[in-house]
């Protein structure tokens, strides 16, 4: 006999298969495609929407914030070109999920969110499912984790109105920044690169993210 709870398993592991094909159109990076098959999204999203946990759209997490589509969380993961022994930045924590896709592929991440209340979940999710390499901090006035700087990467998952000096700062050269930059409303996805004297820009796609707050950022409503 099939019970309730082990049917709604079966059901997830089908359309989790069935994301991973849907995002194969457009991410070739097969290590985010593999990573993106084995972390559960459903752990990270309150249990009321856990049967949503594999459709490609950002569900609320709570305090008025949402875990990104996997879409965009795997575009933007593509776009930092990780290797595997790089030190990585996220802006965000969140739920915690971003973070343990980069904790996959990276060999440390450092994760900073605004909100206590986020943070201690996404901490105890990710300790739960044996992430030693990931550190969630709380954000302080300064955008970002001057103290461990540089970074190989940083990627910012809430939408600033320009690309942040700090943040740009706390880049190693050669490194990436993924980050949403445009209005409170709507923003364009960018990936720059830092090079000894100057940094290339590129548009990966518009999106819509929830506001950074902070220095260089917006203000709290
Ligand atoms: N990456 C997350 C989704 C993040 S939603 C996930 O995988 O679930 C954006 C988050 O950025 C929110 O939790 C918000 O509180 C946080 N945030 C906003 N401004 C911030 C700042 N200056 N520093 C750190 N986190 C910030």
């Amino acid at each position: 006999m099939i019970t309730l709870k082990h049917r709604s398993i079966v059901n997830l592991e089908r359309e989790r298969e069935k994301l991973i094909e849907h995002l194969r159109q457009e991410i070739s990076d097969e290590r985010v495609l593999n990573v993106m098959a084995r972390v559960p999204r459903e752990l990270f999203v309150p249990s009321s929407s856990r049967h949503l946990a594999y459709e490609d759209r950002p569900l609320p997490i709570g305090e008025g914030q949402t875990i990104s589509q996997p879409f965009i969380i795997a575009l933007m993961t593509q776009a930092l070109e990780l290797l595997g022994s790089e030190k990585v930045l996220e802006l965000g924590t969140g739920s915690g999920y971003q973070a343990a896709i980069l904790a996959e592929i990276a060999r440390q991440v450092i994760t900073v969110e605004r909100l206590p209340s986020l943070a201690n979940t996404a901490r105890r999710t990710l300790k739960k499912l044996g992430y030693i390499n990931v550190q969630v901090h709380l954000a302080e006035r300064t955008l970002g984790r001057r103290a461990e700087a540089p970074y190989d990467a940083i990627m910012v998952t809430a939408a600033a109105p320009r690309i942040p000096q700090e943040l740009l700062d706390q880049l190693a050269v050669g490194g990436r920044l993924v980050i949403p930059v445009g209005s409170r409303w709507e923003q364009d996805l960018l990936q720059v690169t830092k090079q000894k004297e100057e940094f290339t820009v590129k548009n990966l796609t518009p999106c819509r993210f929830v506001p950074l707050i902070g220095e260089e950022a917006w203000n709290e409503e």
